[in-house]
């Protein structure tokens, strides 16, 4: 070889070099994540990402209401970039606290379906799960198919559910709201609640103990708190599995009511190109099953198997209503449960 084509293909590994160095760069920098999740397998999340892009995880983390709290408080000073949260009504809660930014991003569009992120980029869905029908098998022969069947005289005295203000019981029926109207939706709280079995009451845990117990025979509670009692240590549930059924509602009709684990980026994030890296990065399919496994929950992106314990669950249709509308029907929703009585 010659010196000039030595020359020559030097060049050319520089040229190839220098094309490649936007992606083998690390970025470096850091990301502040206000999280209200906590989970061991996240550790796992974070240093990958760090790894992949050199950017460092500083994670505070605390309940989502006082992260909300704090970012108000700090304001136009905030560090926080990134918050975390679990269920759309949150999420919601700080776009309207005006704690949240619109993010354009391709990446994000075309992982996250359209359901599952607010339609301006506020904050998107990393995980998902289902709020279903659990049920005394030997108790209950015609379980409720239908959240609407849940109202039926048929089942007085049976069910168990958390209180109103808990949001995850605001987000279901401000979905209902949304599909039915509110007349429909307060028929529906009045029946619900005459269905009762005791004052609500509890957390979703509770209520599928309670139907192990025998207090009730029907509950109300998102399908991650049973993965979690079926792969064991909740005392009270784990062994007692078994006797109990699921009921994906409504897959006649709309679809079972979901709700997300999400994420924005913060209104007055420092380090916000960071911030936009960290979500594109919770979409890659190993992340999905980090974020989702940590949860017992459900991937978002198509394609990415949830646990085996959760896809034991079954398949279901989801519901697809884009779960903005569980912000927007969140307040009208809580008036309903209270003009009917329901604590
Ligand atoms: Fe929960």
């Amino acid at each position: 070889m010659t010196s000039s084509s030595i020359r020559r293909l030097a060049l050319l590994a520089a040229t190839a070099l220098m094309a490649l160095a936007p992606s083998l760069a690390l970025a470096g920098g850091e990301v502040n994540i206000y999280s209200s999740r906590h989970y061991d397998t996240d550790e796992r999340l974070y240093s990958d990402f760090t790894e992949a892009t050199g950017i460092k995880i500083n994670l505070i983390e605390g309940k989502e209401e006082e992260l909300m709290e704090r970012m108000k408080a700090e304001g136009a000073n905030s560090p926080a970039d990134v918050f975390v949260t679990a269920d759309a009504g949150r999420l919601w809660r700080a776009y309207e606290g005006k704690l949240l930014q619109a993010v354009d991003s391709g990446i994000l569009k075309d992982r996250i379906p359209e359901a599952l992120r607010q339609p301006e980029g506020y904050w998107f869905a990393v995980s998902q799960r289902a709020r279903v029908i659990f049920y005394d098998k030997a108790k209950v022969s015609e379980p409720p198919k239908t959240y609407a069947e849940l109202a039926d005289p048929k089942y007085k005295g049976k069910i168990c559910a958390r209180t109103s203000s808990n949001i995850y019981m605001l987000s279901l029926l401000a979905a209902f709201i949304s599909h039915n109207g509110e007349q429909a939706a307060k028929a529906w709280a009045q029946g619900f609640k005459d269905n009762l079995a005791r004052d609500p009451q509890g957390g979703d845990t509770d209520q599928i103990k309670a139907v192990v117990s025998g207090e009730c025979e029907i509950a109300v509670a998102n399908t991650y708190y049973f993965a979690r009692a079926i792969a064991g240590g909740v005392d009270g549930l784990s062994g007692s599995t078994d006797k109990i059924g699921l009921v994906f509602p409504d897959q006649d009709g709309n679809g079972t009511h979901v709700n997300i684990s999400g994420a924005g980026v913060a209104a007055n994030s420092p380090n916000r190109d960071n911030a936009v890296k960290f979500l594109e990065y919770l979409t890659s399919d190993s992340a999905q099953q980090y974020f989702a496994n940590g949860n017992n929950e459900y991937p978002v992106v198509a394609g990415v198997k949830a646990n085996s314990i959760v896809e034991g669950l079954g398949g279901f249709k989801a519901d697809t209503l884009n779960l903005n509308e569980l912000g927007v029907h969140q307040a009208r929703a809580q008036e309903i449960y209270n003009e009917v009585g329901y604590k």
